[in-house]
């Protein structure tokens, strides 16, 4: 067996639908979805989706750090783990799938092979990860970090808003601090990390197509960037004697953008922030600082876009009689997706008379957080209008039905490829 049949698949891609809905109840927030890390909604959150995965034939456990778990055991002695998942957790007034449906489906596929008898040669672990948005400890990834032996203890020391450190919230929710770190994996125990996620971006919808493979998480640098001049009276300061930061970062930003425009492989920049100081109508501003997120899947382009950026940055501030500031405040490594999974992903298309184009991630996801252990993989599901993090987030059901499909025949193709990949 390599397909699902449509009805089947129809079935449980809306009960997916459905329970990403009953999801959206467990809510901390009145009128809208947010459900943080270490929550009383965490918490109902695992049972109900526990509650599901033991309807599902599995057995079931919630680790040390708070992310739920579902195992289909196989029958195979020497079993490995293949770990589908995602995270349960969301932003404060977020939308209904990011993370869950990628949690759900897996259920769905452990689901589906439970009832139609499958023999998998490897365990099938569900996992529903804890925290992958950080919007109680300012840190994120603490879930599927702690996955790959990547906690920092330090984290227990942080407070949230309420000042509750982390610490105390694993108390309170009935984890022992002390224990977080026995959440690691052995990576020698797994097979590899599939999730399935909504793309929260507009590049499927703009191809109209239902489905992407995912070649890459984007590899992410931010600076703030500052130029330093002179501060002075609007009204007795010449224009040609003027050393003004605020039009010399104007200059920048557009520099910034045209840099990106003009890269070739999709590399992506973006001045969100600009502060301007004194910042008075009647003061030329005498120094100001612009924000940089820059973004590519291979980091040599991210370093070549980078550097560019620089150099535009050090003429312009020479050539306005400025001075340069650059405070780097984030890196992170672009992780690729295994291309052996790739294939199986773009076969399992193919099998489902789905196009599967290649697309990179410009997104943080919690496959990153495990590709330190084990071969990862992602399929994109299409965001009608690109829209996520907001209630407006959206899937198509008939998309939802392809993903749980071609899946599903991935799941059946890995079978048969054994353990060996
Ligand atoms: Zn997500």
């Amino acid at each position: 067996m390599t397909t699902l049949d449509s009805t089947l698949a129809k079935t449980h891609a809306s009960r997916a639908l459905l329970r990403c809905k009953t999801l959206s109840a467990i809510s901390q927030m009145q009128g809208g979805i947010h459900r943080e890390y270490l929550s009383k909604e965490h918490k109902e959150c695992n049972e109900t989706v526990s509650q599901w995965m033991s309807d599902a034939g599995m057995q079931t456990w919630q680790d040390e750090v708070g992310n739920q778990w579902g195992r289909l055991r196989s029958s195979n002695s020497k079993a490995k783990r293949l770990i589908i998942g995602s995270h349960l957790d969301t932003v404060p007034n977020a939308g209904a799938y990011d993370g869950i449906l990628g949690v759900l489906l897996g259920l769905e596929i452990a689901a589906l092979a439970h009832h139609l008898k499958l023999d998998l040669p490897f365990h099938l672990d569900v996992v529903g990860f804890c925290d992958e948005e950080g919007t109680r400890f300012a840190t994120t990834l603490i879930g599927s970090k702690a996955l790959a032996n990547n906690f920092d203890p330090a984290w227990l020391n942080i407070p949230d808003s309420q000042e509750i450190t982390m610490h105390q919230a694993l108390l309170d929710f009935g984890l022992d601090p002390s224990d977080v770190a026995n959440a690691g994996l052995n990576p020698s125990d797994i097979l590899a990390y599939w999730e399935t996620h909504i793309e929260q971006g507009p590049v499927l919808e703009s191809i109209d197509q239902a489905l992407g493979v995912v070649t890459a998480i984007a590899g992410a640098k931010r600076a703030m960037i500052t130029l330093i001049g002179q501060s002075g009276h609007a009204g007795t300061t010449p224009m040609n004697l003027r050393q003004d930061s605020l039009t010399g970062s104007a200059e920048l930003v557009l520099e910034i953008e045209k840099l990106a425009s003009k890269a070739e492989n999709g590399e992506v920049a973006t001045v969100g922030q600009i502060f301007a100081r004194p910042g008075a109508t009647n003061v030329i501003a005498g120094k100001t600082t612009v924000s940089l997120d820059a973004r590519a899947q291979h980091d040599d382009d991210l370093d070549n876009l980078i550097n560019e950026i620089r150099s535009r940055a050090e003429l312009i501030a020479q050539k306005r009689n400025l001075s340069l500031d650059w405070q780097w405040t984030h890196a992170a490594q672009a992780v690729q997706c295994d291309s052996d999974i790739q294939a199986l992903f773009t076969e399992a298309c193919r099998l489902n008379n789905e196009s599967s184009p290649s697309l990179a991630s410009g997104a943080g996801h919690d496959a990153m957080a495990t590709a330190p252990i084990c071969p990862i993989g992602m399929l994109f599901i299409r965001s009608p209008g690109g829209i996520s993090h907001h209630p407006a987030e959206a899937v198509i059901d008939d998309d939802v039905t392809k993903s749980l499909s071609v899946m599903f025949s991935a799941l059946c193709l890995q079978a048969k490829n054994g353990l060996n990949g």
